[in-house]
């Protein structure tokens, strides 16, 4: 059972501010072989999300940011091509805390209210697998893929985001995603973005995660 107090402690609060420091894995690197090496989440935590926390720093000093809070760096940065490095660093750093949280080995399928809506939205579990390769597989480039609530018309959707960028912070609460950049995968899979994505689905997507980020929004 995930804990609400756990998963603060190791995400990006969208609500704290500069400077900002790397969320600590909430597992150990090992604990996702053989479907993801530690080799890969050694350089993807360690390396990559690393770096764009440090480029974010340096990019709020220079920018003069210091007083916004997380979220209001990302909105400001959002559209503004001055500010398009800030966005992609401070992006890059919030998605990466959210995806290592996406990450489990054996995790429960969903079940309760959680399936009940994945029924209504997709038709059952199956479609909703599917969909999500089916979007990964389709995002042209670098990119996420993300199961969200959408705040406004109340329900799952499926949506994939180009590079760094992430779903609308007011309108669309984030339940799980899939970084599909090949840094993500390479080390494993090399080019096969789709033996990846199936992998992720059935056997490390962590949807008791999901599940909870669902219930939080529902309840
Ligand atoms: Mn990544």
């Amino acid at each position: 059972m995930i804990t609400k107090s756990k998963i603060e402690d190791s995400m990006l609060d969208l609500n704290s501010k500069f400077p900002f420091v790397l969320p600590e894995l909430p597992y150990e690197k090992n604990a996702l072989e053989p479907y993801i090496s530690s080799n890969t989440l050694h350089f993807h935590h360690e390396k990559h999300h690393s770096t764009y926390i440090n480029n974010m720093n340096s990019l709020i000093v220079e920018h003069k940011l210091e007083d916004l809070i997380l979220k209001e760096i990302i909105n400001k940065s959002r559209s503004d091509k001055v500010l398009q490095g800030v966005f992609n660093n401070a992006a890059q750093s919030w998605n990466h805390a959210f995806y290592w949280h996406c990450l489990k080995k054996d995790s429960k399928k969903p079940y309760d209210n959680f399936m009940t809506q994945i029924a209504k939205d997709f038709g059952n579990y199956e479609n909703l697998k599917s969909e999500l390769i089916k979007c990964g597989l389709n995002q042209f480039g670098s990119g996420w893929v993300w199961l969200v609530w959408n705040c406004k018309e109340l329900k799952l959707s499926i949506l994939k985001t180009a590079n760094a960028d992430l779903p609308e912070i007011d309108k669309f609460i984030p339940l799980l995603t899939i970084d599909v950049w090949e840094h993500a995968y390479y080390l494993d899979y090399q080019n096969n973005r789709k033996n990846y994505l199936e992998t992720f689905i059935d056997f490390i997507g962590n949807w008791e995660f999901a599940q909870h980020n669902f219930m939080l929004c529902t309840h």
